[in-house]
């Protein structure tokens, strides 16, 4: 009954954030606390286990399965559901439903879909990353979902992490510039922050998460999960920093990482969790773990499900992505609790942690989906902005052969064109993993424009454009009349540990594609990749213009923009472009430095 009473100053939204905090708290029960702290998955979820359980977060990991073709009210609807369950229970306290919105609300058809960030991070353009987190916060709000698993500010120190293009950079400073992401989806801090943190402007705005709290990018030879072999010094300077750039902006959510640091996991690491990042940086959001993280614990944890709870909350995890196995996770942290093998005090903070960020966010004031949003989803701004976006972070690595004359721009007057190759047309593979499916998807898979579609509406009315996703041996022969070809070969989707890969070779005969166009026409090769590939001399040799396009999203036009001149190249390469595998990790800092193409390479066509 006495929540329901006006007087109760946590549901006073003039009252001050930490004052609500105090009294809630002081009104929850133990499961209602532990409910609070755990985050399941929207395939397990139904009304009854939220309302029960007092369920605090519910997310949709990776992908939209089997949602995939929902429309963003289908989203909102079954996100205000779910919410509409957590408000009956006795203190009324709403969910906060996360997902990974990391290159726009990348599960949402229709929604505008971002270049990933290794080619954001070829802008280097603040405004541009923030004016992105704010869009991309309208599109998350309008479905639903209150919390987005972004920005990854990982320091990418070798390529052959199969996350590599969820990093900015291997460059920290560039990561930092671009953590402004964090302010974009979370809105401006203000000048006065009341209560030491900003408070986010509600509606339009969506929480942020850095990820993955530390040394994600940093990992031996690359592998997913591994282990960052750095100094303390080291990791501070290289993958700490970005963090503090997240914390200037308050950024209100903080995900651990699967990996280790010199050999201990790092969601059983009391002294960086806590004593870094809670006390020394100040950090008063919350920590969550990454999705069965806790299972993954190596020995001596690994083998006992209710010793990983114990560890991990005891080192600082405040929620935890159960995902599936809420039961059981509620059942060990009860009886933890309760032989006080983890302090009351440790549950308490925890959950003060979540529900700051709660009240911060206004989702007791807006709990539910305000429905004028839904015109943002994939609206004419948003896509213009992509097409920005995808223009400023396009690096020109080659015009013209042997820097004699310039290739770049094309004669959009041309008489005839080739296009060609596999990426040439997939709107999938230009969009790469996170959308739609977590591993990514081939085909229209969204909204959007191809490479193909942005030039077929870039040439003049007299040009005809030939396209042949494999070129055959007539179209090669010279009697074509062919003015250029342009040829997109690349990378085919892949997410986390599945992209893991020590050869980095363009995948399904790209080089060979390329150098067999490049031998008969004057050929513009567009590489689609996460991050850098092995260039055979052939390909580079043989073509007049080559331009690393990263994962562009689904704005092609923004890619047309530039190769027929309407705009220059601007792009700036964020990592180093290695000759050969057997250099890495390759990155500028170190001192052998001898990369094919330097960090922060990028022509032009003035100065070619
Ligand atoms: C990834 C996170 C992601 C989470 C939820 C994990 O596998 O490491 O980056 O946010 O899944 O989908």
């Amino acid at each position: 009954m006495e929540a329901k009473e006006e007087s109760c100053v946590y549901k006073n939204r003039d009252a001050p954030v930490e004052a609500r905090v105090r009294d809630l708290l002081s009104r929850m029960t133990l499961p209602e606390k532990i409910g609070q702290m755990t985050q399941i998955e929207r395939v397990v979820t139904t009304h009854a286990v939220i309302t029960d359980f007092f369920i605090g977060s519910v997310l949709n990991g990776g992908g939209s399965w089997p949602f995939e073709d929902a429309k963003t009210s289908d989203w909102a609807d079954m996100i205000d559901g779910y919410q509409n369950a957590a408000l009956v229970t006795r203190l009324g306290i709403p969910i906060i439903y996360g997902i990974d919105a990391v290159h726009g609300n990348n599960n949402v058809y229709g929604a505008t879909i971002f270049p990933h960030n290794i080619g954001l991070g070829a802008t280097r353009d603040t405004d541009l990353i923030r004016r992105i987190g704010a869009a991309t916060a309208l599109e998350v709000r309008a479905s639903g979902a209150h919390w987005a698993f972004a920005p990854c500010v990982a320091a990418l120190r070798d390529p052959r992490w199969g996350r590599s293009y969820e990093s900015y950079s291997e460059d920290t400073n560039i990561i930092c510039e671009m953590s402004s992401l964090v302010s974009g989806l979370q809105g401006e801090p203000p000048k006065e922050h009341p209560n030491g943190y900003p408070f986010l402007a509600g509606r339009n705005n969506v929480v942020a998460c850095a990820k993955h709290f530390v040394g994600d990018g940093g990992t031996d030879k690359g592998v997913n999960e591994g282990n960052t072999i750095v100094s303390y010094e080291e990791l501070e300077k290289i993958h700490v920093t970005p963090y503090l750039n997240c914390l200037a902006q308050g950024v209100s959510t903080v995900m651990a990482s699967y990996s280790s640091w010199n050999g201990s996991k790092l969601h059983s690491d009391y002294f960086l969790l806590t004593e870094l990042l809670k006390q020394k940086l100040g950090f008063k959001g919350f920590i969550i773990s990454d999705w069965e993280a806790l299972e993954r614990l190596s020995e001596p944890f690994g083998s006992n499900y209710r010793n990983c709870v114990k560890i991990s909350v005891n080192a600082g995890v405040d929620m935890v992505m159960v995902p599936f196995k809420y039961e059981q996770f509620i059942k060990d942290l009860t009886d933890l609790v309760e032989t006080g093998e983890v302090p009351m005090s440790r549950i308490d903070d925890a959950v003060e942690r979540i529900l700051r960020v709660k009240f911060v966010a206004g989702l007791f004031e807006h709990p539910l989906t305000d429905r004028s949003l839904l015109s943002t989803v994939g609206c004419k701004k948003h896509r213009e902005l992509g097409r920005e976006a995808v223009r400023k972070s396009l690096v020109l690595l080659k015009n013209g052969k042997n820097s004699e004359k310039l290739f770049l721009p094309l004669d959009r007057n041309a008489k005839r064109i080739l296009v060609t190759g596999t990426h040439a047309d997939d709107l999938g593979y230009q969009c790469g993993g996170w959308t739609k499916a977590w591993f990514g998807l081939s085909g229209r898979i969204t909204i959007g424009t191809t490479l193909l579609d942005a030039i077929k509406a870039a040439v003049g009315d007299n040009t005809e454009v030939v396209y042949e996703k494999t070129p055959s041996e007539e179209t090669l022969a010279s009697e074509q009349g062919f003015s250029y070809a342009i040829v997109a070969v690349g990378e085919t989707p892949y997410a986390e540990t599945m992209g893991d890969n020590l050869e980095l070779k363009i995948p399904l005969n790209g080089n060979d594609i390329v150098t067999a166009v490049a031998e008969k026409i004057p050929t513009l090769a567009i590489l689609f990749s996460g991050r850098p590939m092995v260039l055979e001399p052939p390909v580079l040799e043989k073509t007049e213009a080559l331009v690393a396009a990263w994962l562009p999203g689904s704005e092609g036009q923004g890619m047309a923009d530039v190769i027929f001149g309407d705009y220059d190249f601007e792009g700036k390469l964020p990592v180093s472009w290695f000759k050969s595998v057997d250099q890495l990790p390759l990155t500028a800092d170190v001192n052998s430095y001898d990369p094919l193409f330097p960090l922060g390479f990028g022509l032009n066509c003035k100065t070619g």
